[in-house]
Protein backbone atom coordinates (compact mmCIF):
# COMPACT_ATOMS: atom_id res chain seq x y z
CA UNK A 1 0.00 0.00 0.00
CA UNK A 2 1.06 3.27 -0.70
CA UNK A 3 2.04 5.69 2.05
CA UNK A 4 -0.73 7.91 2.87
CA UNK A 5 -0.68 12.04 1.31
CA UNK A 6 -1.31 13.82 4.49
CA UNK A 7 -1.58 18.04 4.67
CA UNK A 8 0.64 19.28 7.64
CA UNK A 9 0.17 22.72 8.79
CA UNK A 10 2.50 24.88 11.32
CA UNK A 11 1.00 27.71 12.96
CA UNK A 12 4.16 30.01 14.26
CA UNK A 13 3.94 33.29 15.83
CA UNK A 14 5.86 34.33 12.65
CA UNK A 15 5.28 32.09 9.41
CA UNK A 16 2.13 29.60 8.78
CA UNK A 17 3.75 27.15 6.89
CA UNK A 18 1.67 24.28 4.75
CA UNK A 19 2.98 21.17 3.03
CA UNK A 20 1.61 18.18 1.28
CA UNK A 21 3.49 14.99 2.63
CA UNK A 22 4.05 11.55 1.77
CA UNK A 23 5.97 8.90 3.78
CA UNK A 24 8.12 11.91 5.72
CA UNK A 25 8.55 13.77 2.20
CA UNK A 26 7.27 17.61 1.05
CA UNK A 27 5.94 17.24 -2.27
CA UNK A 28 4.63 20.26 -2.14
CA UNK A 29 4.83 23.59 0.41
CA UNK A 30 3.36 27.11 0.51
CA UNK A 31 3.99 30.12 3.61
CA UNK A 32 2.73 32.76 4.50
CA UNK A 33 3.46 35.85 7.34
CA UNK A 34 0.82 35.28 10.53
CA UNK A 35 -1.54 37.86 10.23
CA UNK A 36 -1.45 37.75 13.83
CA UNK A 37 -3.48 41.23 13.90
CA UNK A 38 -6.28 39.57 11.99
CA UNK A 39 -6.99 37.05 14.60
CA UNK A 40 -8.38 33.10 14.00
CA UNK A 41 -10.54 34.14 11.25
CA UNK A 42 -7.58 35.57 9.10
CA UNK A 43 -5.49 32.67 9.38
CA UNK A 44 -7.88 30.21 8.82
CA UNK A 45 -8.06 32.07 5.34
CA UNK A 46 -4.58 31.90 5.28
CA UNK A 47 -4.81 28.03 5.94
CA UNK A 48 -7.69 27.44 2.64
CA UNK A 49 -5.30 29.76 0.39
CA UNK A 50 -2.45 27.75 1.33
CA UNK A 51 -4.14 24.30 1.76
CA UNK A 52 -5.06 25.20 -1.90
CA UNK A 53 -1.68 25.72 -3.01
CA UNK A 54 -0.08 22.56 -1.93
CA UNK A 55 -3.06 20.04 -2.62
CA UNK A 56 -2.73 17.79 -6.04
CA UNK A 57 -4.29 18.29 -9.14
CA UNK A 58 -7.25 16.04 -7.91
CA UNK A 59 -7.94 18.04 -4.84
CA UNK A 60 -8.80 16.16 -1.72
CA UNK A 61 -9.38 13.24 -3.22
CA UNK A 62 -6.35 10.59 -1.75
CA UNK A 63 -6.04 13.15 1.02
CA UNK A 64 -6.54 11.74 4.41
CA UNK A 65 -6.31 13.81 6.40
CA UNK A 66 -4.74 17.38 8.50
CA UNK A 67 -2.01 17.23 10.94
CA UNK A 68 -1.71 20.59 12.36
CA UNK A 69 0.92 21.73 15.04
CA UNK A 70 0.73 25.09 17.05
CA UNK A 71 2.58 26.24 20.06
CA UNK A 72 0.93 25.58 23.31
CA UNK A 73 -1.03 25.08 25.17
CA UNK A 74 -3.54 23.34 23.52
CA UNK A 75 -5.68 20.64 24.64
CA UNK A 76 -4.73 17.84 22.11
CA UNK A 77 -7.82 15.82 22.83
CA UNK A 78 -10.20 18.45 22.26
CA UNK A 79 -8.26 19.80 19.76
CA UNK A 80 -8.82 23.55 21.28
CA UNK A 81 -6.29 26.15 21.39
CA UNK A 82 -5.99 27.24 25.31
CA UNK A 83 -3.85 29.85 25.02
CA UNK A 84 -1.07 31.31 22.50
CA UNK A 85 1.05 33.59 24.14
CA UNK A 86 2.32 35.05 21.10
CA UNK A 87 -1.61 34.74 18.86
CA UNK A 88 -3.66 36.76 21.11
CA UNK A 89 -7.70 36.05 20.69
CA UNK A 90 -7.47 32.41 20.42
CA UNK A 91 -8.30 31.25 23.47
CA UNK A 92 -10.84 28.50 23.10
CA UNK A 93 -10.95 28.23 19.70
CA UNK A 94 -12.22 24.68 18.25
CA UNK A 95 -9.33 24.45 15.79
CA UNK A 96 -9.83 20.54 14.73
CA UNK A 97 -13.56 20.81 14.38
CA UNK A 98 -13.49 23.87 12.58
CA UNK A 99 -10.83 22.60 9.98
CA UNK A 100 -12.31 19.21 9.79
CA UNK A 101 -15.91 20.33 9.07
CA UNK A 102 -14.30 22.87 6.78
CA UNK A 103 -12.61 19.61 4.61
CA UNK A 104 -14.19 16.69 5.34
CA UNK A 105 -11.29 15.24 6.63
CA UNK A 106 -10.14 14.10 9.73
CA UNK A 107 -7.86 16.64 11.76
CA UNK A 108 -5.21 16.04 13.70
CA UNK A 109 -4.47 19.39 16.20
CA UNK A 110 -0.85 18.60 17.86
CA UNK A 111 1.26 20.78 20.30
CA UNK A 112 4.63 22.02 18.10
CA UNK A 113 6.93 20.67 20.16
CA UNK A 114 5.20 17.03 20.62
CA UNK A 115 4.75 17.44 16.87
CA UNK A 116 8.22 17.91 16.43
CA UNK A 117 9.69 14.97 18.44
CA UNK A 118 7.34 12.77 16.18
CA UNK A 119 8.85 14.09 13.20
CA UNK A 120 12.73 13.67 14.55
CA UNK A 121 11.05 10.38 16.10
CA UNK A 122 9.77 8.48 12.56
CA UNK A 123 11.78 10.24 9.77
CA UNK A 124 14.64 11.90 11.55
CA UNK A 125 17.98 11.91 13.53
CA UNK A 126 15.28 9.50 16.33
CA UNK A 127 14.55 6.90 13.67
CA UNK A 128 14.72 3.50 15.54
CA UNK A 129 14.95 4.55 18.95
CA UNK A 130 12.70 3.62 21.74
CA UNK A 131 13.05 7.05 24.01
CA UNK A 132 13.81 10.22 23.02
CA UNK A 133 13.51 13.75 24.51
CA UNK A 134 13.22 16.38 21.22
CA UNK A 135 13.97 20.21 22.71
CA UNK A 136 13.37 22.66 20.30
CA UNK A 137 15.44 25.98 21.41
CA UNK A 138 14.99 29.26 19.13
CA UNK A 139 12.14 32.16 20.18
CA UNK A 140 11.14 30.19 23.43
CA UNK A 141 11.97 26.58 24.36
CA UNK A 142 9.57 23.56 23.47
CA UNK A 143 9.42 20.22 23.83
CA UNK A 144 8.31 16.58 23.00
CA UNK A 145 9.29 13.09 24.62
CA UNK A 146 9.10 9.48 23.36
CA UNK A 147 9.22 6.80 25.96
CA UNK A 148 8.86 2.97 25.61
CA UNK A 149 7.87 3.55 22.13
CA UNK A 150 5.24 5.76 22.34
CA UNK A 151 4.74 9.50 22.18
CA UNK A 152 3.37 11.49 25.21
CA UNK A 153 0.67 13.44 25.75
CA UNK A 154 -0.06 13.58 29.48
CA UNK A 155 -3.01 15.52 30.71
CA UNK A 156 -4.54 17.46 28.05
CA UNK A 157 -1.86 16.77 26.47
CA UNK A 158 0.46 19.36 27.36
CA UNK A 159 3.40 17.09 28.34
CA UNK A 160 7.08 18.41 27.89
CA UNK A 161 6.28 22.35 28.37
CA UNK A 162 10.53 22.11 28.94
CA UNK A 163 10.93 25.80 28.64
CA UNK A 164 9.67 26.02 32.00
CA UNK A 165 11.49 23.38 34.06
CA UNK A 166 12.52 26.00 36.42
CA UNK A 167 16.44 26.18 36.46
CA UNK A 168 16.59 28.92 39.24
CA UNK A 169 15.40 30.15 42.37
CA UNK A 170 15.65 33.57 40.96
CA UNK A 171 17.18 34.93 37.49
CA UNK A 172 15.27 36.72 34.37
CA UNK A 173 11.30 36.73 34.22
CA UNK A 174 10.39 34.25 31.16
CA UNK A 175 7.72 34.82 28.94
CA UNK A 176 5.39 32.79 31.58
CA UNK A 177 5.53 35.11 34.18
CA UNK A 178 7.44 32.59 36.25
CA UNK A 179 11.58 32.97 37.50
CA UNK A 180 14.31 31.37 36.67
CA UNK A 181 12.90 29.17 33.82
CA UNK A 182 14.82 27.39 31.04
CA UNK A 183 13.74 29.48 28.66
CA UNK A 184 14.26 32.88 30.31
CA UNK A 185 17.86 31.73 30.10
CA UNK A 186 18.60 29.59 26.99
CA UNK A 187 16.12 30.26 24.29
CA UNK A 188 17.38 32.58 21.66
CA UNK A 189 15.97 35.82 23.04
CA UNK A 190 17.76 34.87 25.84
CA UNK A 191 21.08 34.63 24.18
CA UNK A 192 19.78 37.71 22.01
CA UNK A 193 19.71 40.12 25.04
CA UNK A 194 22.98 38.94 26.33
CA UNK A 195 24.41 39.69 23.44
CA UNK A 196 22.95 43.20 23.54
CA UNK A 197 23.97 43.78 26.71
CA UNK A 198 27.80 42.56 25.93
CA UNK A 199 28.02 44.77 22.55
CA UNK A 200 27.52 47.59 24.68
CA UNK A 201 30.33 47.38 26.23
CA UNK A 202 32.86 45.43 23.27
CA UNK A 203 31.85 48.28 20.58
CA UNK A 204 34.71 46.92 18.51
CA UNK A 205 33.95 43.20 18.43
CA UNK A 206 32.92 41.56 15.18
CA UNK A 207 29.44 40.53 17.33
CA UNK A 208 29.23 44.61 17.03
CA UNK A 209 29.49 45.04 13.65
CA UNK A 210 27.19 42.27 12.19
CA UNK A 211 24.35 43.12 14.37
CA UNK A 212 23.77 47.38 14.01
CA UNK A 213 20.64 47.25 14.19
CA UNK A 214 19.15 44.41 16.47
CA UNK A 215 21.12 41.68 17.79
CA UNK A 216 19.75 38.21 16.94
CA UNK A 217 20.77 34.67 18.28
CA UNK A 218 22.27 34.15 14.26
CA UNK A 219 24.20 37.15 14.28
CA UNK A 220 25.87 35.69 17.62
CA UNK A 221 26.60 32.50 15.85
CA UNK A 222 27.90 33.99 12.74
CA UNK A 223 30.16 35.83 15.00
CA UNK A 224 31.47 33.17 16.38
CA UNK A 225 32.14 31.62 13.14
CA UNK A 226 34.25 34.53 12.74
CA UNK A 227 36.36 33.57 15.10
CA UNK A 228 34.94 36.50 17.66
CA UNK A 229 35.74 36.18 21.14
CA UNK A 230 32.82 38.03 22.36
CA UNK A 231 30.11 35.73 20.52
CA UNK A 232 32.16 32.16 21.32
CA UNK A 233 32.09 33.19 25.44
CA UNK A 234 28.47 33.82 24.68
CA UNK A 235 28.03 30.82 23.10
CA UNK A 236 29.98 28.75 25.96
CA UNK A 237 27.66 30.77 28.49
CA UNK A 238 24.36 29.03 26.14
CA UNK A 239 26.30 26.10 26.29
CA UNK A 240 26.56 25.82 29.91
CA UNK A 241 22.35 26.48 30.25
CA UNK A 242 21.62 23.73 27.05
CA UNK A 243 23.91 21.13 29.02
CA UNK A 244 22.04 22.30 32.99
CA UNK A 245 18.74 22.11 31.29
CA UNK A 246 19.50 18.63 29.48
CA UNK A 247 21.45 16.96 32.43
CA UNK A 248 17.50 17.62 34.14
CA UNK A 249 15.60 15.90 31.44
CA UNK A 250 18.36 13.24 30.89
CA UNK A 251 17.14 12.25 34.83
CA UNK A 252 13.77 13.15 34.39
CA UNK A 253 13.03 10.56 31.30
CA UNK A 254 16.08 8.11 30.54
CA UNK A 255 16.26 8.81 26.93
CA UNK A 256 18.11 7.37 24.46
CA UNK A 257 19.10 10.80 22.89
CA UNK A 258 18.37 14.51 23.11
CA UNK A 259 17.29 15.42 19.94
CA UNK A 260 18.04 19.50 20.03
CA UNK A 261 16.31 21.72 16.95
CA UNK A 262 15.06 24.91 16.46
CA UNK A 263 16.68 28.19 15.43
CA UNK A 264 19.64 28.02 18.11
CA UNK A 265 20.71 24.88 16.53
CA UNK A 266 21.72 26.23 13.49
CA UNK A 267 25.21 26.72 15.44
CA UNK A 268 25.37 23.33 17.26
CA UNK A 269 28.74 22.42 15.98
CA UNK A 270 29.66 25.29 18.36
CA UNK A 271 27.53 24.70 21.18
CA UNK A 272 27.90 20.59 21.50
CA UNK A 273 31.34 20.57 23.21
CA UNK A 274 30.81 22.61 26.05
CA UNK A 275 26.81 21.25 26.28
CA UNK A 276 28.72 17.72 26.36
CA UNK A 277 30.87 19.47 29.15
CA UNK A 278 28.26 20.70 31.10
CA UNK A 279 26.76 17.05 30.90
CA UNK A 280 29.40 15.51 32.05
CA UNK A 281 29.86 17.31 34.82
CA UNK A 282 26.13 17.55 36.19
CA UNK A 283 24.93 13.89 35.43
CA UNK A 284 24.90 10.80 37.08
CA UNK A 285 27.23 9.08 35.81
CA UNK A 286 25.11 6.68 34.49
CA UNK A 287 23.67 9.06 32.29
CA UNK A 288 26.76 10.67 30.70
CA UNK A 289 26.93 8.26 27.39
CA UNK A 290 23.69 9.84 26.40
CA UNK A 291 23.94 10.53 22.76
CA UNK A 292 22.99 14.76 22.25
CA UNK A 293 22.04 15.04 18.90
CA UNK A 294 20.66 17.72 16.53
CA UNK A 295 17.81 17.50 14.30
CA UNK A 296 17.47 16.14 11.14
CA UNK A 297 14.33 17.85 9.33
CA UNK A 298 15.72 21.66 10.66
CA UNK A 299 12.50 24.04 10.60
CA UNK A 300 10.25 21.07 9.10
CA UNK A 301 10.14 18.87 12.08
CA UNK A 302 7.01 19.94 13.11
CA UNK A 303 5.38 19.98 10.09
CA UNK A 304 6.16 16.43 9.41
CA UNK A 305 5.37 15.49 12.68
CA UNK A 306 2.10 16.71 12.64
CA UNK A 307 1.34 15.63 8.96
CA UNK A 308 2.65 11.69 9.79
CA UNK A 309 0.16 11.78 13.50
CA UNK A 310 -2.90 11.63 11.15
CA UNK A 311 -3.94 7.95 11.25
CA UNK A 312 -3.49 6.39 7.35
CA UNK A 313 -6.21 4.65 5.63
CA UNK A 314 -9.80 5.54 6.19
CA UNK A 315 -12.08 4.42 3.85
CA UNK A 316 -14.93 6.85 4.74
CA UNK A 317 -13.47 10.19 3.29
CA UNK A 318 -16.01 12.32 5.78
CA UNK A 319 -15.80 13.06 9.00
CA UNK A 320 -19.07 10.71 11.25
CA UNK A 321 -20.61 12.47 13.32
CA UNK A 322 -18.67 16.03 13.29
CA UNK A 323 -20.93 18.60 14.91
CA UNK A 324 -21.25 22.07 13.46
CA UNK A 325 -19.25 24.56 15.22
CA UNK A 326 -19.61 28.60 15.00
CA UNK A 327 -17.01 30.91 14.77
CA UNK A 328 -15.85 32.30 17.77
CA UNK A 329 -16.36 35.76 18.40
CA UNK A 330 -13.28 37.95 17.60
ZN1 LIG B 1 8.58 30.03 31.93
Amino acid sequence: MADARTIGIDLGGTQVRVALVEGGRLLARAAEPTDVAGGPRAVLSQFRRLMEKVLPPAGWSGIDGIGICSPGPLDSETGTILGIPTLPGWEGLPMRDILAQETGRPVVLENDGIAAAHGEWRHGAGQGLRHLVYVTVSTGIGGGVVLDGRLLHGRRGMVAHVGHLPLSLDGPRCACGGIGCFEAFASGTALARAATLAVASHPDSALARLGTERITARHVVEAARQDDALAQSLLTEEARYLGTGFTALLHLYSPDAIIMGGGVSQGYDLLEPDIRRTVQERALPAFREVSILRAALGEDSGLIGAASLVPAGQDDRHVDGAVPVSWPAV
